[in-house]
């Protein structure tokens, strides 16, 4: 039996070259960068580097690049920290229905605290509307948190259009680009950007360790109080190995970025065009340069999407209902309502994500194998078999 990982989504392996550049930093690099001996300033020298690395990618300082705890932990700190710094100003944010939980249970918590939060609806293929994000923007509106690629179905959000938006109206932008670094160009200046999270496990680098862009000259509280660590803004001995990870593996990332999004992009296609011959199965998110290279999210009607993926687990495929933080939940992906999915058809979502790791073999072995699945699935579904009897009602 073939193994598939199709989940790239959800997580990646550590590359073996982020890899071997780590392990020193387990075991004879020990040194707290703290303090003032020949392994430390070895530390420090490459706490520095990776923030260099980092900076390149994104274009911006090296200054304006804060090491996290992961993705959740910058999205957390962009949102709370603008949120509590500037509460003299105002109490209003701006978010939409299709964010990662990091940033919409960060709001909901908000909410509870005194604030007001507008979450922006999407159309049917995700994409926020332009006129409803100036129309919502009052003068108490502090934060606008707008993610740059959505997780589940892969839709890129006008990011430069939001940044100019909120540039003129003087209200900070925060981005989460969680799901997009490594896999689209990322500009933060010419995007007009002022905070941006990233997550190191997303891009074949190590889990734990994530980035918090702030643009040099913004106000915004601490998360993590203590030492005096990340210019003391985010205190707590580095995780140096995490951190030289984070930034061997975005700098790889953005050194092949254009044949990485190529090669992603005709896999996609080629894995999207296989499963809608499929009948009554559709495509969620949008097609070409708008959706994720490596993303593909699919409805199959009148069968469960836990189902599917028990059956594509005995083939030996990985595939994600929705996001992995809400699988095992029996609730539908909020992303699927937010485009306007009927509960009943978010419910037998397939997401399978693709990476380096995929080849041209496992897209089509994929291909073969869900058309019997999903034909036996359908064959054992109470839905499938009114459906036959009565048609659509
Ligand atoms: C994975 C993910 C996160 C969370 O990052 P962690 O490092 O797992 O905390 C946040 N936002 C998006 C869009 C993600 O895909």
């Amino acid at each position: 039996m073939r193994n598939v990982y199709m989940d790239y989504a959800a997580t990646t392996y550590v590359k073996p070259e982020v890899l071997e550049e780590m392990l020193p930093y387990f075991t004879e690099k020990f040194g707290n960068p703290s303090s003032f001996y020949g392994i430390s300033r070895t530390t420090k020298m490459a706490i520095d580097e990776a923030r260099l690395k980092i900076a390149k990618a994104l274009n911006c300082k090296a200054e304006e690049v804060y090491f996290t705890g992961g993705g959740s932990e910058a999205d957390n700190w962009a949102i709370k920290g603008i949120a509590s710094a500037h509460k003299n100003k105002g109490n209003h944010i701006i978010t939409t229905k299709v964010e990662h939980h990091a940033v919409l249970h960060t709001c909901e918590y908000l909410e509870k605290q005194g604030y007001e939060v507008t979450y922006l609806d999407v159309d049917k293929e995700g994409f926020i509307n332009l006129d409803d994000l100036k129309n919502a923007i009052t003068d108490k509106t502090i934060l606008v948190s707008i993610m740059f690629a959505n997780n589940e179905i892969g839709t890129i959000q006008p990011i430069k259009e939001i940044g100019e938006i909120c540039k003129q109206r003087n209200i900070y932008f925060h981005t989460d680009a969680v799901q997009a670094v490594g896999n689209v160009p990322i500009d933060v200046k010419e995007m007009n950007i002022d905070m941006l999270s990233l997550a190191g496990h997303k891009v074949y680098g190590p889990k734990g360790i994530g980035v918090l862009y702030i643009r040099q000259g913004i106000k915004i509280d601490n998360l993590i109080h203590g030492g005096g660590q990340e210019r003391s803004r985010r205190a707590g001995t580095e995780n140096i190995a995490g951190i030289v990870g984070i930034g061997k593996a975005i700098e790889l990332a953005n050194d092949n970025l254009e044949s990485h999004m190529k090669r992603m992009t005709e896999l996609r296609d080629r894995l999207i065009d296989g499963l809608l011959k499929i009948p009554y199965t559709r495509l969620n998110g949008p097609t070409g340069d708008k959706r994720l290279p490596g993303n593909v999210n699919v409805c199959f009607r009148f069968i469960e999407g836990e189902s599917i993926l028990l059956s594509l687990d005995f083939e030996g495929i990985c595939g994600s209902s929705g996001s992995a933080c809400t699988s095992g939940s029996l609730d539908p992906s909020h992303v699927l309502l937010a485009i306007g999915l009927p509960h009943e058809r978010a419910h037998g979502s397939l997401r399978l994500t693709l990476g380096e790791g995929s080849t041209i073999e496992d897209v089509d072995y994929v291909i073969e194998t869900v058309p019997p699945i999903i034909e036996r699935l359908r064959n054992m579904s109470p839905l499938w078999d009114d459906f036959l009897k009565k048609g659509e009602n």
